[in-house]
């Protein structure tokens, strides 16, 4: 493999900085011309392509969003759109692919597979929602970013003796108000694995008003249903004022964690090593706190299972 080409798809998640770093890095470590593909897929249909070196990812472990930017290409979804990039790949002479996104980019980058071209996955994502993996880069991030905000809303509720819902992000997976909701020690959790009852939210919040609770946080998974009418119900069956915060895109950006900085370098690196080793239609993981490869197909067959014993802990913690 002498040209490796990377790009990074779909949604943006703070740490697929680290993670293009890594791979310029350890691609030219091993002697192998690395090439930045802008834009994802749309890029790469265009030609927008050009020759990293090691000063084209100084300076950026530490930035949120991604110096490659991102696209979503409806171009690329066509057979016609696909071939145009595979030209592209044969004109630039990249013979391995590094694609980091989430499932929709997986799902692309299997397709190339399909038409003969080496690629490996990087999960980049703030959803958390690939089954094969333990975490994606981009969540560790995310949920320090929806604690922050926890803490100061907290404040505000506590003075006023008021009920907030927060909504997250996570599209249909609750692990970002699952973990957030956890270490901000949130009095309920809604995530759309599990779903929810009203009167139960309701009946949880009188009883923590009758042993005198001064707040109640309740966390709410995007993929749940509506936050304000939840806010508009629970006013209505408890007369506790209610206020909801939707968190929105602030949750996609800022600087990463330690842990996601961690776990792009590794990835990154795992990704060449696999291209090098002729390794292909594979994506990268971690699993029991080990860096780990998947063939893609397999990968993306896993349903991401909301973690039930942390569920649990939060219904006993929130008592
Ligand atoms: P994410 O990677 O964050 O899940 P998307 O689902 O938007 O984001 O996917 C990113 C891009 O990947 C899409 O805009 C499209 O170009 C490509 N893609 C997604 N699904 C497919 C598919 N089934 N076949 C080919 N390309 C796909």
């Amino acid at each position: 493999m002498k040209t490796i080409g990377v790009l990074t798809s779909g949604g943006d998640a703070p740490g697929m900085n680290a993670a293009i770093r890594a791979v310029v890095r350890t691609a030219i470590y091993n002697g192998v011309r690395v090439l930045g593909i802008e834009q994802g897929y749309n890029g790469l249909i265009n030609g927008n392509i050009k020759e990293m070196q090691l000063s084209s990812v100084a300076d950026i472990i530490h930035r949120g969003g991604t110096k490659l930017r991102t696209a979503r290409s409806e171009e690329f979804k066509t057979e016609e759109g696909r071939k145009k990039a595979l030209n592209v790949l044969e004109v630039f002479g990249i013979d391995g692919l590094i694609v980091i996104g989430g499932d929709g980019s997986f799902r692309g980058a299997q397709k190339l597979n399909e038409l003969g071209l080496p690629t490996v996955g990087i999960p980049g994502t703030i959803d958390n929602d690939l089954g094969y993996t333990d975490y994606t880069i981009g969540f560790d991030t995310a949920v320090n970013t929806v604690l922050d905000a926890v803490s100061k809303i907290r404040d505000t509720s506590t003075s006023h003796g008021r009920a907030n819902i927060i909504e997250v992000m996570g599209r249909h997976c609750g692990d970002i108000a699952l973990y957030s909701g956890l270490a901000g020690g949130a009095e309920s959790i809604i995530v759309p694995e599990v779903g929810y009852e009203v009167d139960n939210v309701c009946k949880k919040l009188l009883k923590g008003k009758n042993r005198g609770k001064l707040h109640s946080i309740i966390m709410i998974a995007e993929g749940v249903g509506n936050a304000s009418q939840l806010g508009e119900e629970i006013e209505e069956k408890t007369g506790i004022e209610t206020r909801v915060t939707i968190l929105g895109h602030i949750q996609r950006g800022g600087s990463p964690t330690a842990r996601d900085r961690i776990l792009a370098s590794q990835m990154g690196a795992e990704a060449v090593n696999l291209l090098l080793a002729g390794e292909t239609c594979k994506v990268v993981g971690i699993k029991d706190n080990k860096i780990m490869s998947m063939n893609t197909n397999e990968a993306l067959e896993y349903e991401r299972d909301l973690d039930q014993e942390m569920y649990k802990l939060t219904k006993i913690l929130s008592i």
